[in-house]
């Protein structure tokens, strides 16, 4: 059936199909919603919509026990090996649940001289919140240091620096699980292997879950916090969620009923991971990445354009297994026109994709690219056609 699952799969994007005029490159932003998304939001807003936690009749309980089943989802989703030592919690996405992290778990786990390491150039959403968490302690007289996670020129962690970086002090270490400039895999098992079994890490997965197959009881992927945007993969705006595996230190503690959930976000979520398992995320994943790997191999042959970050392991994308190539993401700059320039242009062929600094913390905000992000819906065709575009600029 070749690529035939991906026609009927793209048609399922009612904002897809009626723009026939427009391709839409920025699902790193956020995603396109299918009609199965729709339906089971709009199946529970004419049904049983009602606030959850607080029940004395039937739309009450069935709210609240659609929150409860969808953190069930989030880990079956993940593939949480033992999901009854784990914390689920749903947040307005990666930003709200980075900071939930850092406020109620991190902040009243450090003491006086231990030492935590984030990323400095990744997402800000990714940084922030750690330095607000350095910042409220020494308010308190404890005086935590914050490391930079180190990085190679291509984009990659530096894993050997790493080694170095860690100390007997570390207690916690933030990373990114797929870049959302590079579109690389940053690597988390060595990362682990770098910190040895006891340091809690937190990954940022706004750009993996759904987009990768995702499995938790994965040695691989031993990592303590799970944190991702439900809008970057098919579901709801304003959906995220925090998964925590509570087996290195003190638990995530679940927040109980204070203030009403997304209930409508939430159900979505679900919808979601249906529909993402019933079409395969690995599907998915090879698909986005032998796009990019197009759009990579062959804007590589065009001088006027320099693509941004090189991981060694993405040197030559179409060469390799799909889960070594550029996840759907891909980032560039043109020699001689201006960023935000060579997104209008784009625009005036109907292509939307993003043109700025990226939410790149640490970015030199003048100096902007172009990110081409894609998902399911997107094709081979438009891509030849954004290369056609692009060649005809070069
Ligand atoms: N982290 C990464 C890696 C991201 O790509 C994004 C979204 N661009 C975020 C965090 C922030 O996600 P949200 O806007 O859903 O809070």
């Amino acid at each position: 059936d070749g690529e035939d699952w991906q026609a009927l799969a793209r048609a399922q994007f009612p904002i897809i199909t009626a723009h026939p005029e427009l391709v839409y490159l920025d699902s790193a932003a956020t995603s396109q919603k299918p009609q199965a998304v729709l339906d089971a939001v709009h199946t529970y807003l004419t049904t049983t919509n009602a606030n959850a936690g607080r029940g004395t009749y039937p739309w009450a309980n069935r709210t609240t026990e659609l929150v409860e089943q969808a953190r069930e989802r989030v880990r079956s989703f993940l593939g949480d090996p033992a999901p009854d030592h784990s914390t689920v919690l749903f947040t307005g996405g990666t930003t709200e649940g980075l900071r939930t992290v850092a406020r109620d778990w991190l902040t009243g786990h450090l003491t006086d001289g231990d030492e935590i390491l984030v990323p400095f150039a990744d997402h800000q959403a990714n940084l922030e919140p750690w330095l607000e968490t350095q910042r409220l302690l020494s308010e308190r007289g404890t005086e935590v240091r914050v490391r930079a996670l180190p990085r190679q020129a291509s984009g990659d962690y530096d894993h050997r620096a790493l080694a170095d970086a860690v100390g007997p002090r570390t207690r916690f270490v933030a990373a990114t699980h797929v870049h959302h400039v590079y579109g690389g895999d940053m690597n988390v098992h060595r990362i682990r292997a770098a910190v040895g079994p006891e340091v809690p890490i937190c990954l940022d997965a706004a750009q993996s879950v759904g987009h990768l197959p995702l499995r938790l009881a994965d040695p691989a992927l031993d990592v303590d916090f799970v944190v991702f945007s439900g809008h970057k993969t098919l579901a709801l705006p304003g959906t995220g969620a925090v998964w925590a595996r509570n087996t290195r230190g003190p638990a995530l503690l679940p927040r109980g009923w204070q203030g009403t959930p997304n209930t409508a976000g939430i159900v979505s979520l679900m919808a979601a991971f249906d529909w993402l398992d019933a079409i395969s995320v690995d599907r998915i994943a090879a698909h986005v990445s032998g796009l990019a790997g197009r759009l990579t191999d062959r804007l590589r042959r065009l001088d006027a354009y320099e693509i941004l970050g090189c991981p060694a392991s993405l040197a030559a994308d179409s060469a390799l297994p799909a889960a070594q190539r550029r996840h759907g993401i891909v980032t560039f700059r043109h020699r001689d026109i201006p960023s935000d320039d060579l997104g209008f242009i784009l625009f005036s062929h109907g292509f939307m994709v993003r043109a700025d600094s990226l939410c790149q913390a640490g970015a030199d905000k003048k100096e902007g690219s172009v990110r081409v992000s894609l998902h399911v819906y997107n094709t081979g065709e438009e891509i030849d056609h954004l290369l056609e575009v692009l060649a005809s600029l070069a």
